[in-house]
């Protein structure tokens, strides 16, 4: 085995043998390593070979062994949210690249064209990047924070751009490409917490990534203790988002630092912020082990609450039944269901994408299944560059079939709960793709939106 323990784990009294588990994750290089591909066809390896030669690919023990029924590959809604698939690439890259590994090209060529390959496939989408990073009275940018909505604050640590398994669809996907240029990090909590001292009027602050809890606990330490600090009474909240309750529950549970990690977050409670574990969950399977659920009791007693969100996918969880499963499990767990997401244009949407009605659709059918505590997931929501744009729903008016919409969050915070029309489009999977309903020229934000903001994208 060449892969790599990035994640020594330790061991606590309390853990089973189940529950100790060491970390071993696996990347492109070492597909053929994993015993249950190699048992794939030669032609569905090589498909893989491809696609993870363009798009990030890691896996780790936990999810091969405990999360994918390998009997229902390559249907396996799990096996599709982590292993690549040949479609996930146009039939045009995908050739491209087939060829340079067949006649196995030299290693500049190829990187060459995956180069040029990923710059198609908008590895920035929303003007992430350019229209989010705020700046010091000094004029200095502040790295690794995005400012978009008033009240909550985002931060990239640079010790949590990483994940424990990366998800196909990830929209954050340019982060683990290897390229130190499109990383949105920074090492310094200095700046962070400069800025959360001047900025009063945020209440929410957002631990991001990769994945924070790939963070050592020190570091995350490092990061939350000192806003509690009188300074930063106006920061009521931090949340942290992850995907670790799924790809790696043993950081709550049995890794060296587990208990440490608890007890600041029960630190942070007991001092009166309130804490909000931000988990990603795309499938109810992914809540469906011991560890998860054993994950799921520690956290929550440490006084954080755990709220989770997700984005809808074709291929992975297109059906509303999966949805009403996994919100009811949430809810019987204790989870809050916060968003659903509808995919966002970058990397693979095409293989992904789901029709903005079919989404509703899917929305509405779940929700209707399940009881007023399972249906506070909001959604489905679209984040694009104005702001989280919610699909309300199909309806006649005055004649007309249109989308209604709203903002859940906007870049103006006076745009949010307004409700809005599009004429109705049963192939559009994005908002750039509607037009104003009842003869309008543009919807209600887009001027001041041109006008405020978009003059800063290049
Ligand atoms: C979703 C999001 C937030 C948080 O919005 P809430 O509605 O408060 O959950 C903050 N910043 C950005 C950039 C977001 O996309």
């Amino acid at each position: 085995m060449t892969a790599t323990n990035l994640f020594p784990t330790g061991e606590v009294d309390s853990a089973t043998a189940e529950q100790v588990r060491p970390f071993r994750v696996y990347t492109q290089r070492d597909l053929d390593r994993i015993t249950a591909v190699r048992h794939l066809p030669a032609e569905q390896r090589f498909a893989m070979k491809v696609v993870s030669t363009a798009l990030p690919f890691r896996v780790n023990d936990y999810v091969i062994e405990r999360l994918i029924d390998w009997s229902r590959v390559p249907d396996d809604p799990i096996f599709q949210l982590t292993f690549p698939q040949a479609e996930m690439l146009s039939p045009a890259h995908y050739a491209e690249i087939a060829r340079l590994l067949r006649r196995e090209a030299d290693k500049a060529e190829i990187d060459a064209a995956v180069a040029r390959i990923r710059h198609e496939l908008n590895p920035h989408p929303a003007g992430q990047r350019e229209l989010n990073i705020p700046r010091l009275p000094n004029g200095d940018l502040v790295t690794g924070i995005q400012h978009k909505y008033r009240e909550t604050v985002l931060f990239f640590p640079s010790q949590g751009q990483t994940c424990h398994a990366y998800c196909s669809f990830c929209f954050r996907w340019a982060q683990f490409i290897g390229d130190k240029e499109l990383r949105m990090a920074t090492n310094e909590a200095q700046g962070l917490h400069a800025y959360l001292r001047q900025q009063r009027c945020v209440t929410d602050l957002l631990v991001t990534g990769g994945d924070p809890m790939v963070m050592r606990t020190r570091h995350m330490e490092a990061y939350l203790e000192p806003l509690l600090h009188r300074d930063f009474d106006h920061v009521q909240t931090i949340r942290i988002g992850t995907k670790a309750l799924t790809f790696w529950p043993y950081r709550f549970v049995s890794d060296a630092d587990s208990d440490a990690l608890l007890s600041l977050l029960e630190r942070l409670v007991a001092a009166g912020k309130h804490v909000a574990v931000m988990a990603h969950f795309n499938h109810w399977r992914e809540l469906d082990t011991e560890v998860c659920e054993r994950a799921v009791e520690r956290i929550r007693a440490t006084g954080a609450q755990i709220r989770t969100q997700g984005p809808l996918l074709a291929h992975i969880n297109d059906e509303p039944d999966d949805w009403a499963r996994m919100w009811r499990t949430q809810v019987r767990l204790g989870i809050v269901p916060y968003y659903m997401f509808v995919e966002r244009d970058t990397g693979a949407h095409h293989y992904f994408k789901v029709p903005l009605v079919r989404a509703w659709e899917i929305y509405r059918e779940a929700a209707q299944q399940v009881s007023g505590l399972a249906r506070t997931a909001r959604g489905p929501s679209m984040s694009a560059g104005p702001g989280k744009v919610e699909i309300t729903g199909v309806a006649d008016v005055a004649g007309e079939t249109v989308f209604a919409l709203r903002f859940l969050q906007a870049r103006n915070p006076d745009w949010a709960n307004r409700p809005f029309f599009a004429k109705f489009d049963p192939q559009a999977t994005w908002l750039d793709e509607l037009k104003p309903a009842f003869g309008e020229q543009e919807f209600f934000f887009e001027e001041e939106y041109r006008e405020r903001w978009t003059g800063l994208l290049h």
